[in-house]
């Protein structure tokens, strides 16, 4: 019998409720439960897949070849349990599912509406999940705030599915703002209230208070939530600011959020979660006795949340390694063939990140140039493998007009070039190469060093590729194709001879790391820019 945790947010945006409802799920899934996540966005677009990075932070691509929120990296680094299609719905989506219906004639003349037929569309997604394997708790996070319009038909989806199952199989957990007024040394309780009275109002009674806050709360304050929001005090759960997400699942259990869930739904209390992977992690992670500095070039800094999964695969990478990894963004339009030298004078590492159009190519080849003249690791991603090509033609292969025709249509060199299949293709959502894709290694290479077998998977999301037109003058040239598609011969992997570590893969290997399962490139680059820095 399945029981539904749902999260909702309440006062602002920003709050975490990914890594508080990822939290929970760790400390479920560590007392032996099994336990998954899944997202309700409320915007209209189908999927996150065409949202500016600068907006939404990084588009997260599932096994499944979904184009996710970047919520679903949380879940997959702290479950360690992939994710799936089904594990993220937009608005867009409701709508489009049931528009779709509409048109097949599927209401038989019935007008369509928010309720019941929206309403339905959703509580069919909240169960879809249990479809693919059983579980013990499912876990909803409802994105947007609540008081927003959009988040309307969830909160009354939310109200229906309780009293279809049973409030015994169902809770609400709010997550909450209690803000502090410095002038008056006061925590304060009120957007609370008020946030929790909009619950109400839309049905819902929340049962669990997650409460951010910046300073510890005092007895009185849990009184006066748990008096003023009818919750019961234990039920009223402080949220500190921590030094590190990785952290929260230890706070979450101190403040025994779990136990709490477990008592609300009668399920057996037994131990204590057995977390004991996780804390040696923590342990690495917070007692470095190294340290490296890797600059990432790219160009979406604005937002930190645009490169999510790199920074977080480093952090898992730098713990195995022992070793504090500060990563250093850089705009690639910054860097230019003058100011290289001193642009990344202290670089341990050279990291070009993934990316689209042309804007700030000219940075990453010069970046990648230094990196390969002055053997500094490199580590290419998507757009940075594709770029170290295309640098590689231009100052080895000595073809100064070749490019990628993403950035130049007519290059007489598209060592970068469509695919066949992309190139009539005109709609711009789902249609890029995404998803899991296998890949052979050869044998002796970098790549086989790293991943230790000849057969990878690993997750992509691109249009472009390596133009297999010039692959003779490439290998004639000494570069080195290590990763190929063993159904398309696709090139997947390069490296370069005669360097310490210079690999381009152009999967996006940040998707698969996780914190029980460190991603062997980003390991092994630290590793790597650890002997540099040594050195
Ligand atoms: N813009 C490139 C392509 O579409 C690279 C994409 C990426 O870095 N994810 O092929």
């Amino acid at each position: 019998m399945t029981r539904y945790v749902f999260v909702t947010g309440g006062v602002t945006s920003s709050l975490g409720k990914g890594i508080i409802a990822a939290s929970l799920a760790k400390l479920l899934q560590a007392r032996g439960l099994q336990v998954t996540i899944q997202k309700f966005d409320p915007y209209i677009n189908v999927d996150p897949g065409t949202l500016n990075p600068y907006e939404h932070g990084e588009c997260y691509v599932t096994d499944d070849g979904a184009e996710t929120d970047l919520d679903l990296g949380h879940y997959e680094r702290f479950l360690n349990r992939p994710t799936s299609q089904a594990n993220n719905v937009t608005t867009g989506r409701i709508y489009q599912t049931v528009i779709n219906k509409e048109r097949e004639g599927a209401f038989l003349g019935k007008t369509v509406q928010v309720i019941p037929h929206i309403t339905d569309e959703i509580k069919r997604r909240i169960t879809l999940l249990e479809k693919e394997s059983a579980y013990d708790i499912i876990i909803t996070e409802i994105g947007g705030t609540v008081g927003d319009i959009e988040s309307l038909p969830y909160l009354e989806a939310i109200r229906q599915f309780r009293r279809d199952v049973g409030k015994e199989r169902c809770l609400v957990i709010h997550l909450t703002l209690i803000p502090y007024l410095k002038a008056a040394k006061e925590l304060k309780t009120k957007p609370t209230q008020h946030s929790v009275k909009e619950l109400l109002q839309a049905g819902i009674q929340p049962d669990i208070l997650v409460c951010r806050t910046e300073h510890p709360l005092p007895n009185e304050i849990r009184e006066k939530l748990a008096l003023f929001c009818n919750v019961d005090e234990r039920s009223v759960i402080e949220a500190m600011d921590a030094d590190t997400i990785y952290d929260v699942p230890l706070l979450m259990l101190k403040e025994k959020l779990d136990k709490t869930v477990l008592k609300k739904f009668n399920l057996k209390i037994a131990g204590e979660p057995d977390l004991g992977q996780w804390k040696d992690f923590l342990g690495k992670l917070k007692n470095p006795t190294h340290e490296v500095k890797i600059y990432l070039v790219g160009k979406y800094h604005e937002l930190r949340d645009a490169y999510k999964s790199i920074y977080e695969s480093f952090v898992h990478a730098g713990a195995v390694n022992e070793c504090n990894v500060t990563v250093i963004p850089i705009h690639s339009e910054t860097i230019d063939a003058e100011n290289v030298q001193q642009r990344l004078k202290d670089a341990d590492g050279i990291l070009v990140a993934p990316g689209f159009g042309e804007r700030g190519i000219e940075g990453k080849l010069v970046a990648i140039r230094h990196a390969r003249e002055n053997k500094i690791p490199f580590f290419g991603i998507c757009l940075g493998m594709q770029c170290a090509v295309v640098e590689y033609a231009q100052n080895v292969l000595g073809w100064k007009d070749a490019a990628s025709t993403e950035v130049n249509p007519s290059s007489p060199h598209p060592v970068i070039d469509f695919m066949e299949d992309q190139k009539n293709q005109h709609i711009k959502g789902g249609t890029m190469r995404l998803g899991s894709y296998k890949c052979k290694l050869a044998k002796g290479s970098l790549a086989f060093k790293i991943y230790g077998k000849t057969e990878i998977n690993e997750r992509h999301r691109h249009r472009y590729e390596f133009n297999n037109t010039y692959l003779k003058d490439f290998q004639d040239n000494g570069l080195i194709t290590s990763g190929i598609n063993p159904e398309s011969n696709l090139v997947e992997i390069i490296e370069i001879k005669d360097h310490p570590f210079f690999i381009g893969v152009q999967f996006h290997p940040e998707l698969k790391s996780t914190v029980e399962n460190p991603q062997p490139v980003f390991t092994h680059f630290v590793k790597a820019a650890l002997t540099y820095h040594q050195k």
